[in-house]
């Protein structure tokens, strides 16, 4: 075992910072009243919530009135496309656009939709991991409900045009959402101008705890079917006593997230080039995703005759934690779908190495990294 540690994997989850976490401390002690009570200690609890929501709806331009706090981004992902698809069935619409590199949050509800009689396009990906406005034009129809495509891809960091998808959905009249829970705290989002109607975010991916999202919806989109009946929590929307202490986490991540984004990637930016340089430097690599329009933080790279799942115990055991594709995916020995989805054979999307660091990644991590990668290939390909 090495001594050194190197976490390069916020794109599966990342720490709990120290200013969350002493936002959320109190309201895991005394501060532990239902926000439901008319007492005092309610009433507190109540204004937390609601604090953290008006900071949550700020970091995305939107209302607060216009933010619902979910138990993941999952939850919010599934909410979103299930929601629309049924209200939208009503009025006979039952076509669904989506992506073949969203996450299986997305995807997986998709599918049981499907099932129930939705029909769903899946639209082209460029072998950059980019999707066209144009091809989202050319798939909508006059039945078509919804239209899905992330933000940023959690395995390959490309970015999507979102903003020109939400502009042409918007004329067309189709509700357009997306999973933003990878682009949070590194590229601006601002619902409003680029035309959002759902967006999807998540606490555990920009260093507030596991188990808390949100689910922006715009306030012209019409009610639809909630996931969770019961109580009236989330304006009657999403029942279940709130999850408090990770509310107000998630409003304090959501504030630093959606502030000094341009200073963070800045800082970024280099290591993250720097990585991808030097790595393509090893005979038989390939970069998978975009060169630019891609997360400040993601390096994605395939090495031809490389096990994945290998090259990612070796480097644990050099005390570097990385990813060989999506973390969800991980038990299986299944390649990533997103490396799939832009044309990768099946045995080079095998082999690949998904490194995400964020600004606080040390140049000395980096030069570790560096220096022990190629060590390790050579190992695995002898
Ligand atoms: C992590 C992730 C999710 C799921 O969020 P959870 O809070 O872990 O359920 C959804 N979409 C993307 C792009 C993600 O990276």
């Amino acid at each position: 075992m090495s001594s050194r540690f190197v976490y390069a994997d916020n794109a599966a989850t990342t720490p709990v910072a120290d200013e969350v976490l002493d936002a959320m401390l109190p309201w895991l002690k005394e501060g532990y009243g239902n926000p439901s009570g008319i007492y005092a200690k309610g009433r507190e609890a109540r204004k937390a919530v609601d604090a953290a929501r008006t900071l949550t709806a700020a970091g995305i331009g939107a209302a607060p009135g216009e933010v619902f706090f979910t138990a993941s981004g999952s939850e919010a992902d599934n909410w979103a496309v299930k929601g629309v698809a049924w209200a939208k069935a009503k009025e006979g619409k039952k076509h669904l656009i989506t992506s073949g590199i969203e996450h299986h949050a997305v995807l997986h509800p998709m599918e049981s939709l499907r099932k129930e009689g939705f029909e769903v396009t899946l639209l082209p990906v460029g072998p950059e991991g980019v999707i066209r406005a144009e091809d989202v034009a050319s798939a909508i129809r006059g039945d078509t409900a919804l239209v899905s495509v992330m933000y940023a891809n959690n395995e390959i960091g490309a970015i999507q045009p979102v903003q020109e998808i939400g502009e042409l959905c918007r004329e067309r009249g189709v509700f357009f959402h997306t999973d933003a829970v990878q682009a949070i705290g590194h590229l601006d989002v601002d619902v409003k101008a680029q035309s959002i109607d759902l967006l999807s975010l998540s606490g555990h991916k920009i260093y507030a705890p596991k188990g808390i999202g949100a689910l922006y919806i715009r306030k012209g989109v019409p009610r639809f079917p909630n996931l969770i009946d019961g109580g009236g929590q989330e304006m009657g929307r999403r029942a279940g006593t709130e999850n408090v202490a990770s509310i107000v986490g998630l409003g304090a991540a959501m504030k630093a997230a959606c502030r000094g984004i341009g200073e963070r990637n800045a800082l970024t930016l280099p290591k993250r080039d720097r990585l991808i340089e030097e790595i393509l430097k090893i005979p038989g690599t390939r970069l998978n995703g975009h060169p630019h329009k891609r997360l400040p933080g993601n390096v994605n790279v395939a090495f031809e005759g490389i096990e994945g799942e290998r090259l990612i115990l070796m480097l644990d055991g050099q005390g570097i934690a990385a990813s060989a594709g999506s973390a969800c995916a991980s038990g299986s020995v299944d390649p990533s779908h997103v490396l799939l989805a832009i044309g990768l054979p099946y045995e080079t999307a095998h082999g690949s190495l998904r490194l995400t660091i964020n600004e606080m990644t040390a140049d000395a991590d980096v030069d570790y990294i560096l220096r022990t990668l190629p060590d390790v290939v050579r190992r695995l390909r002898g």
